[in-house]
């Protein structure tokens, strides 16, 4: 996602510790001290400008959500929308997926979503996928054993290449959709991008995996 540079955005972000949160680090190990509730933890890396994290959190009360975003310039876009639902249950990192170990111990986090990833078409940039090997890896080393990636996109090439990387990694596929928005999958909740290809009539891919350890 490409925006305009907000040279304000930092400013802004440093503004609202209580959605976007400064220290991540404060909390390895100890999530459930931010939340104070004992409910699992959702995470989704790339999250944009955060319309399904926000709506995840209203619609699942007992879960608890972060977003975690690259660029200042967009998160403060989800950021807008975190202030404006009011929610207890859903929080930002500013920061690179790649990072999740220095704020996530094993076991903090239940399940991963990826929605929209970019596709980064050319090979010589397969390492900056998220669903590349290192960050299965990274996801394996912050999830609980037994935890879930849940991944939807509209590009079919980075689809395929994922299905291959999630099998090659050993992650057992539970659940795949070549046209989710014509399946029986219910309580679909659309991120801005996947509102802006469906509209233009892409079908939506969408797939469950989940790590056998
Ligand atoms: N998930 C949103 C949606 O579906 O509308 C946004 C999709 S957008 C194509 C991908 C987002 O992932 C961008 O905002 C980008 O900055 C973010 N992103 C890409 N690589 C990332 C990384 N390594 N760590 C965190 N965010 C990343």
């Amino acid at each position: 996602m490409r925006l305009r540079h907000k040279p304000w955005a930092k400013e802004k972000i440093e503004s609202y510790p209580q959605y976007v949160i400064g220290n991540p680090k404060q909390y390895y190990g100890k999530w459930c001290t931010l939340f104070d509730n004992g409910f699992p933890v959702h995470i989704e890396v790339g999250t944009g400008k955060g319309r399904f994290i926000t709506e995840m959190a209203k619609a699942n009360p007992e879960i608890n959500y972060i977003g975690i975003e690259l660029q200042e310039s967009v998160i403060v876009a989800a950021l807008d929308r975190l202030i404006d639902a009011e929610l207890p249950n859903v929080k930002l990192i500013n920061t690179n997926g790649e990072d999740l170990r220095k704020f996530f111990a094993k076991s903090d986090v239940e399940r991963v979503y990826l929605n929209f990833s970019d596709p980064w078409p050319k090979k010589r940039h397969e390492k900056r996928r998220l669903t590349f090997e290192s960050f299965i890896q990274v996801y394996e080393d912050v999830l609980v054993n037994g935890g879930e990636i849940h991944f939807k996109t509209d590009n079919r090439g980075l689809f395929e290449y994922s299905l291959m990387s999630f099998s090659k990694y050993g992650l057992l596929l539970t659940y795949v959709s070549l046209d989710l928005h014509n399946s029986e999958c219910e309580g679909n909740i659309m991120t801005e991008y996947e509102e802006k290809f469906s509209a233009k009539g892409h079908p939506i891919y969408r797939c469950e995996v989940k790590y056998q350890n």
